[in-house]
């Protein structure tokens, strides 16, 4: 390795180096291939030459293609233009950011929000400029606890954090164990950190599994931490009124800082959003990088989102439609004898073992009419290949059958059934 990093890798063997590493990964099967969806996201979509009932897309709430919101898109665009060419301090801001954040805010029950260009740098955002602050001490460690299976742009934002100073620990516990990470911080206390920060997704998108947040609240207030959840598959997904994991857990309005993304449930275009203190938020105005140097939000995609929010608040139908539809197919897909993960939420891991018959089952679906995507080692673990399903308020109930069709004859034919 050392060798390698020590030769000059010159232009053209660069460009060789990477087809061989592109080779690699198709002979390994984690290369990623695309299959273009042919027209808009919805419960059924054109793909590889026919329609085909989508189970791989993040459309939650069917607000990807919603008449409302493609029509608040189009009065965005016609009266606040298409773009402002501006970061959000220097001009980039106009009244409907300032609505967005607040309507954001007030849905998830903090005291305000703030916007970023997706979640991804929001997460990037939150831990760098948080653990890079010096806020006054000079000598000082912080420490966060941070689940095993989070999100790439959470261990990304607690990597630059870690790059910026070298003042911040990180403490990684198994996913979702509670009894590892209380026995840390009991263990931790002689230490005086400065900033204890527990950060977790609400639920973890490989097994469509939720934080305990009840635990995590308790637990973070009995040891004076800062708890940070990641909500971008819960809001709009989770709890009654779709407010996301703390109200399925009870805890709504008590969770320190929340994250999400409005490119999921909240209408699947782009943008993202840490949400919490007025002050957290102020400080997030001045310090985060990819706030103050990245483009601010389209109008016609913050005018959209406010739509999303209206629809959630007016009522819950399209949530209780997703309950029912998740509901529906968790049940139905193991009466045809189908090992599932089980849970609550619309992501339903099938689990089929090997990835070559992953691979097998999600092509041979395709050809069915079923768009569904494989997972395999080394994105879960070795021997848990597994086809994740996603269910949607856009789906009726005859397209789930026909899924559900579809897997029936296909999982029979390779033998996983
Ligand atoms: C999808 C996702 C993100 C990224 O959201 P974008 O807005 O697409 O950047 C971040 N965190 C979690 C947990 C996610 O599932």
């Amino acid at each position: 390795m050392s060798q390698s990093v020590a030769k000059k890798l010159g232009v053209k063997s660069l460009y060789q180096a990477l087809d061989h590493e592109l080779a690699q990964a198709k002979e390994a099967k984690t290369y990623k291939y695309e299959v273009p969806v042919e027209g808009r996201m919805g419960g059924v979509v054109q793909a590889n030459g026919r329609s085909q009932v989508m189970l791989a897309s993040n459309n939650y709430l069917g607000l990807a293609n919603h008449p409302r919101i493609v029509e608040a898109a189009k009065k965005g665009l016609d009266k606040y233009g298409y773009g402002l060419a501006s970061v959000r301090f220097i001009c980039g801001t106009q009244p409907l950011h300032l609505e967005l954040e607040e309507r954001i805010a007030r849905f998830l029950g903090t005291e305000a929000a703030i916007l970023h260009s997706s979640c991804f740098a929001a997460n990037e955002a939150f831990f760098a400029a948080l653990l890079g602050a010096q806020l006054g001490a000079s000598d000082y460690r912080d420490v966060i606890y941070s689940d095993a299976l989070n999100h790439a742009s959470i261990i990304d934002g607690i990597r630059l954090s870690r790059i910026a100073v070298k003042t911040t620990d990180l403490n990684a516990y198994k996913h979702n164990n509670i009894q590892q990470l209380r026995t840390a911080l009991a263990e931790d206390k002689a230490k005086d950190y400065r900033i204890s920060v527990i950060a977790t997704d609400g639920v973890f998108s490989m097994e469509g599994e939720y934080a305990p947040l009840k635990e995590f609240v308790e637990m973070a207030k009995s040891n004076d931490a800062l708890l940070f959840v990641d909500e971008s598959h819960s809001t709009g997904v989770l709890g009654a009124t779709g407010r996301g994991t703390p109200e399925h857990c009870g805890v709504h309005g008590k969770i320190d800082v929340i994250s999400g993304t409005l490119g999921k449930a909240l209408g699947g275009a782009a943008g993202g959003f840490i949400a919490g203190k007025k002050n957290l938020v102020d400080f997030l105005r001045q310090k985060s990088r990819p706030y103050t140097f990245s483009n601010s939000l389209p109008p016609a995609i913050v005018a959209a989102a406010i739509e999303a929010l209206n629809i959630l608040e007016e009522d819950s139908s399209l949530v209780e439609k997703l309950h029912q539809n998740t509901d529906y197919f968790r049940k139905e897909v193991k009466r045809l004898g189908f090992t599932i993960l089980e849970g609550i939420h619309p992501i339903v891991p099938v689990m089929v073992g090997e990835a070559s018959t992953a691979m097998d089952m999600s092509n041979q679906l395709l050809e069915q009419g079923v768009y569904v995507r494989g997972l395999w080692y080394p994105v879960v673990p070795n021997g848990e290949a597994r086809l994740r399903v996603q269910i949607s308020a856009a789906h009726e109930v005859e397209d789930l059958d026909r899924a559900l069709a579809a897997f029936a004859s296909v999982g029979k034919k390779l033998g996983v059934i």
